[in-house]
C-alpha cells in the first residue's frame, strides 16, 4: 500500500503547483491590465481622469481641452471653496501673436511657479487663441491672480494683449463657455459678475487688465452668443 500513498501524495504536490502556476497566471494577467489601464490615464487615453488626477498633483502643468469638452470638465472638477466671482484677465505678455501652444503657457507656469515663487500658475484657466482652455490651478486651491480678491474668486486668463489686440472668434467662444459653466455651477449671475467694480482685474489694480478692447458689455454679449 505504501507505494501507491506516496504516488497519491505526489499527485496531489503536482495539482498543487498546477494550481499555483494557473493562480501565478491570472495575477501576471490581472498586473499587466493595470500597469496598461495605468499607462493608458498617464498618456491622456481616457482624458476624464487624467484631469483629475492632475488635480491632485498641482504642480503639473492642466492638461487642455477643446471648448466642447469644457462643460463635462469643468462639472468634474473637485471644489470646496465658496465661489463668489470669476475674475478675467489677459495675458499682455505673451500677446496671442507669440502664442505657440504648450510652451506658451509652460513659460507662464514657469514665471508664476518659479521666478513669482508661487506654487502653480495663479489662474484657474487659461484659454488661447485657437480657443483650447487649458486647465491653470486647481478650483479648490485659492488663485494668486487678483491681490487681496483671491479668495471666493475664479481667476479665468486669455491669451492676448487686448490693449492692442482682438481676441479671436474661437477664443471669444472657448471665454463664453467657461464663464457660463462657472456662473452655473456656482450659482453667480453674469450680470452681477460684471457690475461696475466687479470681474474684471482692472475693477481691483491700476491696470488696464484684460485689455482696454474688452469691455464688460462686450463680454455680456458674448454670453449671449454674439461675438
Ligand atoms: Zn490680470
Amino acid at each position: 500500500m505504501k507505494p501507491v500513498a506516496a504516488t497519491d501524495a505526489e499527485a496531489r504536490r503536482r495539482r498543487q503547483r498546477r494550481m499555483a502556476r494557473t493562480w501565478a497566471a491570472r495575477l501576471a494577467v490581472l498586473l499587466a491590465i493595470c500597469i496598461a489601464y495605468r499607462y493608458g490615464y498617464r498618456r491622456g487615453a481616457h482624458s476624464l481622469p487624467a484631469v483629475v488626477g492632475r488635480e491632485s498633483q498641482p504642480e503639473m502643468i492642466g492638461t487642455r481641452h477643446p471648448w466642447w469638452e469644457i462643460e463635462r470638465v469643468i462639472a468634474t472638477q473637485p471644489c470646496r471653496r465658496r465661489i463668489t466671482e470669476v475674475i478675467l484677465h489677459h495675458t499682455w505678455d505673451p500677446t496671442a501673436a507669440q502664442y505657440a501652444g504648450e510652451p506658451t503657457v509652460e513659460a507662464i507656469l514657469r514665471f508664476h511657479a518659479r521666478d513669482r515663487g508661487w506654487h502653480n500658475i495663479a489662474y484657474h484657466y487659461i484659454i488661447g487663441p485657437d480657443g483650447t482652455i487649458w486647465l491653470g490651478r486647481p478650483l479648490s486651491q485659492v488663485g494668486t491672480h487678483t491681490q487681496g480678491h483671491n479668495d471666493g474668486t475664479i481667476g479665468v486668463c486669455l491669451i492676448i494683449n487686448a490693449d492692442v489686440e482682438q481676441p479671436s472668434e474661437v477664443q471669444i467662444k472657448a471665454t463664453a463657455i467657461v464663464l457660463r459653466t462657472l456662473f452655473d455651477r456656482f450659482g453667480l449671475s453674469a450680470r452681477r459678475n460684471f457690475a461696475p467694480g466687479h470681474g474684471f482685474h482692472r475693477d481691483y489694480a491700476d491696470k488696464t487688465c484684460p485689455g482696454t478692447l474688452i469691455t464688460k458689455a462686450r463680454v455680456l454679449r458674448w454670453l449671449q452668443g454674439s461675438p
